[in-house]
């Protein structure tokens, strides 16, 4: 068994189609996080890999061989739910060993098994207990736990953190890179969270509307997104997008906004080429806004822009404040800085210096 080849993937409901044209491959022990807004089609492109539903057009492979028309408990899947789908009348051991019981793994084999998973994930104290006896973390352990008793060939998460609390979440997901590297298995995870995405995927899909708009690295992503989409979907605080128009000025090209008029960097030169005199989109991430006594770059008026502090958030490490370009009302961006600003900026007019190193057009 290698990795999972997904070609083409679609599966319209009456009328609606909520997969379009689906194509990915998950490496032998890659992690691939899906990730994308409620209602892309996340969860039935899951099913569909699962054998819940049936494809109305394209092919699924787990390594050479297309599972299209296998069944569901033939395909070898280890699945974690939102819900975890444990059962409330088995006990904790008996809802680990379920999928074991149900292969007919004899009783003598499976209690090791069991006893394993169950330290891993530190719940061999509950074995006992019921479902109900337990609390919400203890409980997404079983259905982990669970997967990982079983040698699937392929491991498949549909949203499972999304009913913990902040601080069980980071376990979790720890707990899960744990059977993640212990399996070594192609793993497809589904999360609409795209900072879970990013810590997790070794790579990244991103999916709208029935469609992956694009797949990398986090840092690919991040740094070289190919759509507005994900340019906006990937990052908290979400970059800023200013409207600019592209003018020619002798040997220099500027993208002349609202509130300030900036000097393209030689490497946009070429890709506004046949774009002058457009009105376009330039994007800079909250980070890449610097108050100018601490940019890391030269200060001119060439790279500065000039807004008005509307709100001053303070975070961890500083604070994020939002800003409106002057004499507009409203959030028109917002910048992140590693030093707190003091209140006393508060609807002032700040000169903000851009790093057009990392200015996407
Ligand atoms: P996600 O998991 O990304 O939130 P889903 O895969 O659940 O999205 O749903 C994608 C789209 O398909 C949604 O518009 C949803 O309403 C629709 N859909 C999902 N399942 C069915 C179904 N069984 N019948 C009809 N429409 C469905
Ligand atoms: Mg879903």
């Amino acid at each position: 068994m290698a990795g999972i080849t997904v070609d083409g993937l679609v599966k319209d409901f009456s009328g609606k189609t909520a997969v379009n044209g689906v194509s990915f491959e998950v490496g032998e022990g890659e992690f691939l996080a899906l990730v994308g807004p409620s209602g892309c089609g996340k969860t039935t492109t899951l099913r569909l890999l699962v054998g819940l539903e049936a494809a109305t057009s394209g092919e699924i492979r787990f390594g050479d061989r297309v599972v299209n028309d296998i069944r569901p408990r033939d395909r070898n899947i280890g699945m974690v739910f939102q819900d975890y789908a444990i059962f409330p009348h088995l006990t904790v051991f008996e809802n680990i060993g379920y999928g074991l019981r149900s292969r007919r793994v004899p009783g003598r084999e499976i209690k090791p098994r069991v006893e394993e998973a169950a330290r891993t994930f530190r719940i061999d104290q509950l074995l006992r207990r019921k479902p109900r006896q337990l609390s919400g973390g203890q409980r997404q352990r079983v259905a982990l736990a669970r997967a990982m008793v079983r040698d699937a060939s392929v491991y498949l998460y549909d949203e499972p953190l999304s009913n913990l609390d902040a601080q069980l979440r980071h376990q979790a997901r720890e707990d899960i890179m744990t059977l993640h590297r212990e399996k070594e298995r192609p793993t497809v995870y589904v999360t609409h969270d795209q900072s879970e995405a990013m810590a997790m995927g070794d790579r990244i899909a991103v999916m709208r509307d029935g469609q992956i708009q694009q797949i990398g690295t986090g840092a690919e992503l991040y740094e070289r997104p190919k759509s507005l989409f994900v340019a906006h979907f990937i990052g908290t605080p979400s970059i800023n997008l200013f409207d600019v128009e592209l003018r020619a000025d002798e040997d220099r090209i500027l993208a002349v906004g609202e509130a300030f008029s900036l000097v393209l960097p030689p490497r946009l030169r070429e890709a506004v080429a046949g774009h002058l005199g457009r009105l376009v989109k330039v994007g800079v991430r909250p980070e890449h806004l610097h108050v100018p006594k601490l940019a890391p770059f030269e200060v001119t008026a060439d790279n500065t822009l000039h807004g008005l502090v509307r709100v001053i958030e303070p975070t961890a490490t500083g604070s994020s404040v939002y800003l409106s370009t002057p004499d507009e009302p409203g959030v028109d961006f917002v910048a992140t800085f590693k030093v707190r600003m003091p209140a006393s900026y508060l609807d002032q007019e700040v000169p903000l210096a851009i790093d057009l190193d990392h200015l996407h057009l």
